[in-house]
């Protein structure tokens, strides 16, 4: 089972000196090629885990120094070992970083936080998914460089504080004479008043903007939870940082899974006479398939684990959880006359007499049963 990695680089489709941007844009375009619900071909799966993998590694500057100079080697337990290759969604505490970016500084002029709502399918929240957002806010304008006034053109010193930025103004208390100090109302404190405006902006600085940015949905995400991208909301103008993106993210349902903490859980049905004898069944999983061992004499409603073919945790490289499959024992409906007089024997081997021949017999099996349960009763 063990195949030699390829190359990350190979994988991604760039040049060993490929630019941080460069190995981002390269990214994207693989795992939307090769992105499991978009692409059905088989081993699609397997090739969007190995460009995840390579790109964890390539986009965090120290293991891509390790990847560099040693090669797998350098980068074994950290990422791409395991049994599928799965821990290849290591590093994304990078990826989290980036979302939650460190401190939150609250400037009192910043602009304005903007939320977005994106609904993603079950199993790209699984496996996290790159997308990308349309947004329509204030951005720094272009023309002016956010310095409102029309390139070219002066400015002027403001004739109120001459150029100073701050008025004193003196106040008599009966305690003495006091100065006050406060920033120039008339140029906001900048010392300077424009002649003119910059033609693009109007000399406000900003400029409404509809921009394409792009967003990693990180592994393992839930239904509800809010990501936090730091200073891609509204610009505030110059001298004020930037609003938040809050991006909220909706699963859908799944057709065939559902989700518990971090574990999938399925039902599969099986026929009564493989739950008496027991078998094998192939049951879907998040990346493909699976066989399950079905043990003789298992029960309607019996639980089976598929061990690590759940959800990554989020945050957590290398981590996730199961796959339960419920199993459901279906008694058929329709029975041809070969299985009819199968269970027919089987059903005198139980001791129970032929039924389909006895009239009023579903009467007599009833107060059969009846009698049973009274037996139990009254040893009891
Ligand atoms: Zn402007
Ligand atoms: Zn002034």
């Amino acid at each position: 089972m063990t195949t030699s990695k390829r190359d990350y680089y190979e994988v991604l489709g760039v040049a060993r000196d490929a630019t941080p941007e460069d190995l981002k844009k390269a990214f994207r375009k693989q795992a939307l090629k090769h992105h499991p619900d978009r692409n059905k071909e088989a081993g699609a799966s397997d090739r969007f885990k190995e460009i995840n993998e390579a790109y964890q590694v390539l986009s965090d500057p120290q293991r891509k120094a390790q990847y560099d100079q040693f090669g797998h080697e350098g980068v074994n337990g950290q990422a791409g070992r395991g049994f599928d290759g799965f821990e290849g969604f290591g590093g994304f505490g990078d990826i989290f970083d980036s979302f939650f970016g460190g401190s939150t500084r609250q400037a009192p002029n910043r602009g304005a936080d903007l939320e977005f709502q994106i609904n993603v399918s079950f199993r790209d929240a699984a496996f996290g998914v790159p997308r990308e957002l349309e947004l329509n806010r204030m951005e720094r304008c272009e023309r002016c460089d956010g310095n409102r006034v029309e390139p070219g053109t002066d400015v002027v010193e403001c004739s109120t504080c001459h150029g100073e930025g701050k008025v004193r103004r003196t106040q008599r208390t009966f305690f003495g004479q006091f100065q006050q100090v406060t920033a120039c109302p008339t140029c906001q404190g900048e010392g300077q008043q424009i002649k003119t405006a910059c033609k693009q902006c109007s000399g406000k600085g900003t400029e409404r903007k509809s921009r394409t940015i792009e967003v990693q949905v990180p592994p393992g995400v839930e239904h509800g939870t809010r990501l936090l991208i730091h200073g891609e909301g509204e610009s505030g103008g110059r001298g004020n940082g930037n609003g938040d993106l809050y991006v909220h993210i909706g699963v859908q349902r799944d057709k065939v899974f559902s989700r518990r903490g971090n574990d999938v859980l399925m039902t599969a049905d099986i026929n009564m006479a493989m739950a008496a004898l027991g078998g094998i069944i192939n049951v879907e999983t998040l990346e493909g398939s699976a066989d399950i061992d079905i043990k003789p004499g298992t029960q309607s409603g019996s639980v089976t684990r598929i061990k690590n073919a759940g959800i990554p945790h989020m945050g957590t490289a290398g981590r996730r959880g199961d796959q339960l499959v419920e199993l459901k024992v279906v008694t058929p409906k329709k029975l041809d006359d070969e299985q009819t007089e199968l269970l027919q024997k089987l059903a005198e081997s139980f001791g129970l007499e032929r039924v389909s021949e006895n009239s009023g017999s579903e009467q007599g099996i009833f107060d059969r049963f009846k009698d049973a349960f009274r037996g139990e009763d009254s040893d009891s």
